[in-house]
């Protein structure tokens, strides 16, 4: 039987796993195993919800272990670290407790690898990134970010006779920088209801950003025209056309030599993929260690390793590349599983990946939704307002149908509604 191993369980490995696991590994027609460094699985474009404690990873983080003995696939925990390809295996570094080894380093056999380990932060060299600012890549590193928020906030209580703003610097004015920075500006409003003594104004964001407008990835200018005029309207600072030079533990430095004191910095400047994945078993990758892959998702040197999402650069038919976003990891994700069952067919895996832009909407917490709807189509619509909130929560939606099954996904729609009626809007813990 040929095994078929997907490492990296996000919004694109999760998928494939749970389709290949469907349809080939319950009936023992292929082996399907997922290996993440994590055991749960988060729907990373919540992760600024995560962040400010406005979603609780209780009830939306899934068990890998559970969900493969469901779906007809094996879990292993760990983390990739290299491709042995002439022996047709990975390795696995050992999973560590502290000091303590939980799992040793392994090697993993297979006949068929899906690469899918997501992107990181990319600091672009600047000093100081690395050491004063926070990322937003992980579910370790937003509940990092949640702590820190609710020690300054319980300081700031304390010693609210002082006055002195909690200071927050958000670099990098795109999607992920300005809905972070209203969720921000929601969760503080929410702490008077929690017995704190203080509201949105005791927080001051500045979103900083070195292109002359925010949302640059967006097109359509009236978007960002009306996002920024929203997060000036809740009291945030928009500084665009500001390249930071410099990070600090208190602080960063522009290029005019300004400097913002913060207390929190958040980087959400751009993307790359992992580091670990630059050259990884002789594979072609670019200059953000992205593995070069052909319309097919195929890497272009090894025809049994895929890459799909944001590892991956995938070519498209103007000469672009297919960008780093949720949809285009789960499209690329049913592709795969339609090709790799060709492969098994004895086929070539004959199609290819095409970007449809479903459309790009920015969801500023409870406060406003606006984007464009079917971009493909000429420019497409623009939409605000609920009918833009409702679309916006529908990727989310799709993807719990997705790896919970119709059933199972409407009624995991069900319970986070009753928890959000249920329990408090914050989780403070
Ligand atoms: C705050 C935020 C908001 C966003 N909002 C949106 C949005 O509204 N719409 C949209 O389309 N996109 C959005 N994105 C982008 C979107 O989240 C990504 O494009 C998408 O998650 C990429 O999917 P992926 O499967 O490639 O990687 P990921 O979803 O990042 O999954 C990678 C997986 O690989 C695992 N992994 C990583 N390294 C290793 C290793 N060495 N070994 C084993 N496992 C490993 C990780 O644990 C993770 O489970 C947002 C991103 C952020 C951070």
């Amino acid at each position: 039987m040929k095994r078929i191993v997907i490492v990296g369980g996000g919004a694109g490995g999760i998928g494939v796993a749970t389709r290949l696991g469907r349809r080939l590994g319950k009936k023992k027609k292929a082996e399907i195993i997922l290996v993440d460094m994590a055991e749960n699985h988060v729907w990373k474009p919540l992760l600024h919800e995560v962040a400010t404690g406005t979603l609780d990873t209780g009830i939306d983080a899934m068990s890998f272990r559970g969900h493969a003995r469901a779906n007809g696939y094996r879990f292993q925990q760990g983390r990739l670290t290299d491709i042995d390809r002439a022996h047709g295996r990975i390795e696995l570094a050992p999973i560590m407790d502290g000091d303590q080894e939980l799992l040793p380093a392994r090697t993993l056999n297979y006949d068929y690898l899906v690469v899918a380990v997501g992107s990181v932060a990319k600091d672009f060299g600047i000093p100081g990134v690395q050491q004063h600012c926070h990322f937003l890549d992980t579910t370790e590193q937003a509940m990092e970010i949640k702590n820190i928020l609710r020690k300054r906030f319980l300081r700031y209580a304390r010693e609210e006779r002082l006055k002195e703003q909690v200071k927050v610097v958000i670099i990098g004015a795109g999607a992920t920088g300005a809905e972070m920075a209203a969720e921000m500006m929601h969760a503080a409003d929410q702490l008077k209801g929690y017995g704190f003594n203080m509201d949105a104004s005791m927080l001051s964001i500045t979103l900083v950003d070195s292109e002359e407008r925010i949302l640059p990835q967006v097109q359509r200018e009236a978007i960002a025209r009306s996002v920024e005029q929203q997060l000036q309207d809740m009291g945030i600072t928009v500084r665009v056309g500001q390249s930071v030079i410099r990070a600090e533990a208190d602080g960063i430095v522009l290029a005019s030599g300004e400097r913002l004191p913060s207390d929190l910095t958040l980087w959400a400047a751009g993307i790359q993929a992992p580091e670990f994945l630059g050259g990884i078993g002789g594979l072609e990758t670019n200059e953000d260690h992205q593995l070069v892959v052909k319309p097919n998702a195929q890497t272009t040197r090894d025809e049994r390793i895929f890459a799909i999402g944001d590892c991956c650069a995938c070519p498209q038919p103007d000469g672009s590349i297919a960008p780093p976003r949720g949809q285009v990891a789960r499209q690329m994700g049913h592709m795969v599983v339609n090709n790799l069952i060709d492969l098994l067919k004895g086929r070539e895996p004959r199609r290819e990946y095409v970007y449809r832009d479903l459309g790009s909407l920015v969801n500023l917490s409870r406060f406003h939704t606006v984007g464009n709807l079917f971009s493909f189509l000429g420019g497409g619509v623009m939409v605000e307002g609920r009918l833009a909130r409702f679309t916006y929560h529908s990727l989310y939606r799709r993807h719990l149908l997705e790896v919970y099954g119709l059933v199972r996904g409407t009624l995991m729609m069900g319970v986070r509604s009753l928890s959000h009626f249920l329990r408090p809007a914050l989780k403070l813990h």
